[in-house]
């Protein structure tokens, strides 16, 4: 039965791939090309537990794509059951509020996307059109990172600055992480019915991080701007600060804008506090074995997410759910607890034991019982709602 989606996330340096059958659930087949562009690059298939690495002679998508069609090649069951294609797309602009299926046209809206993410949406095109060539016959499909967020008021979504910006040149709120923000909503609806028709906050942390606010099964704030610099602090990323901070470093360091943009965008958030580095686990160790400068990072972004919560809460009716995800936000219960410890005005409590003991990769409620909001842990899972979209689409 013609019913796997093959499922690419496609930068600049690496291309992600998943194959998902049975209606997104299974996972058949996963695996990573990494150093795209350098004579070192390689692929890597994780089939039935087992890895197993190519390595890419050029270095270009198209080889890394042609390498997945051998792969297939060898695994007919596999290659016949396959109905589609479904990609990431970081930037959809105000040209796509949802997922759509992929002809010239979109190519060109996505191209046209590209002032506001110039690494990511220019290395999408090159996934598809390489996809294209390769997979002549396979339908294929687009799902944006900023589509959810198309729902905001514009008193939400715009800059206070001179409204020209706005309409000559779309200088706006986009928002990120929508697709992961558009599963927490349905996979809470199951779990929590009547949650579609209540406030929900979410906090997707991973090494990007961003909250959003979900009135109605719909998005009325989210933390991360024109780009995702915007907001929280990151791995890397300052998140939001005072923007005349950018020519105070260009002007210290006698660097351009552009490289003072640049370190607030590669050598800041928890990597520049810490100076140890951008990775959540590596610096909870460091903080266990005493290390301060890594426990003032994480309290500094547990202080600064709880605070990005509140400010996108300002957009809802009631706060009757807040639900974690993301690496950190599904692994980190130091992160969780000292997040909610910042939003006991809003009487959002959590239960430390139900917390610190939480199963990996599993849906909880930690929330303590004098709470007035339920406080979720939920892995996400964007691979399966990009399945999903793509599904739907190709069948229409
Ligand atoms: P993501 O970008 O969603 O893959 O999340 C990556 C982040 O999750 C990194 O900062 C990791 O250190 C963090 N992370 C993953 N597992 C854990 C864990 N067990 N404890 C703390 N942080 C974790």
């Amino acid at each position: 039965m013609k019913d796997s989606i093959l499922v690419i996330n496609c930068g600049s340096s690496s291309l992600k791939f998943a194959i998902l059958a049975n209606a997104g659930q299974e996972t058949l087949v996963e695996g990573i090309a990494d150093r795209l562009g350098t004579d070192e690059s390689s692929i890597t298939f994780k089939f039935k537990g087992q890895k197993s690495e190519v390595s890419l002679e050029d270095g270009s998508h198209k080889n890394a794509v042609n390498q997945i069609k051998i792969w297939l090649s060898s695994h007919p069951i596999i290659e016949r059951s396959l109905a589609g294609i479904g990609h990431r797309v970081v930037h959809g602009g105000e040209t796509f509020s949802k997922s759509v299926l992929i002809d010239q046209d979109v190519i060109a809206g996505i191209k046209q996307c590209s002032q506001f993410a110039p690494l990511h949406n220019p290395a999408h095109v090159k996934g598809i059109e390489v996809a294209f060539e390769l997979f002549p016959g396979l339908p294929q499909v687009a799902v944006f990172d900023t589509a959810f967020h198309q729902t905001l008021a514009p008193e939400q979504y715009l800059y206070p600055i001179p409204m020209h910006f706005y309409r000559e040149h779309h200088f706006r709120k986009y928002g990120f992480h929508g697709t992961s923000y558009r599963y927490i909503s349905q996979r809470l609806a199951h779990i929590a019915k009547g949650s579609d028709q209540q406030g929900v906050l979410v906090a997707h942390l991973g090494n990007g991080a961003s909250t959003c606010a979900i009135n109605q099964g719909k998005s009325s704030d989210t933390s991360m701007g024109i780009t995702p610099l915007e907001g929280l602090m990151m791995g890397t990323r300052s998140g939001s600060l005072d923007p005349s901070l950018l020519s105070f470093i260009s002007q210290a360091e006698n660097i351009s804008f552009e490289s003072a943009l640049d370190i607030l965008n590669k050598q800041s958030g928890l990597l520049g506090v810490s100076e140890i580095s951008n990775d959540c686990r590596t610096l909870e160790e460091a903080m266990e074995s005493g290390d301060q400068r890594a426990k003032l990072a994480l309290d500094m972004f547990a202080a600064r997410t709880a605070k990005h919560l509140a400010s996108v809460a300002t957009t809802l009716i009631s706060i009757d759910h807040l639900v974690f995800t993301g690496g950190i936000g599904e692994n980190s219960s130091y992160l969780r607890q000292a997040i909610c410890n910042h939003l006991k005005a809003l009487n959002i409590r959590i239960d430390s034991e139900v917390n610190d003991n939480a199963p990996r990769g599993e849906t909880l409620n930690i929330s303590a019982k004098d709470s007035h909001t339920n406080v979720w842990i939920i892995p996400t899972n964007e691979e399966l709602m990009i399945a999903l979209d793509t599904i739907s689409l190709i069948q229409h």
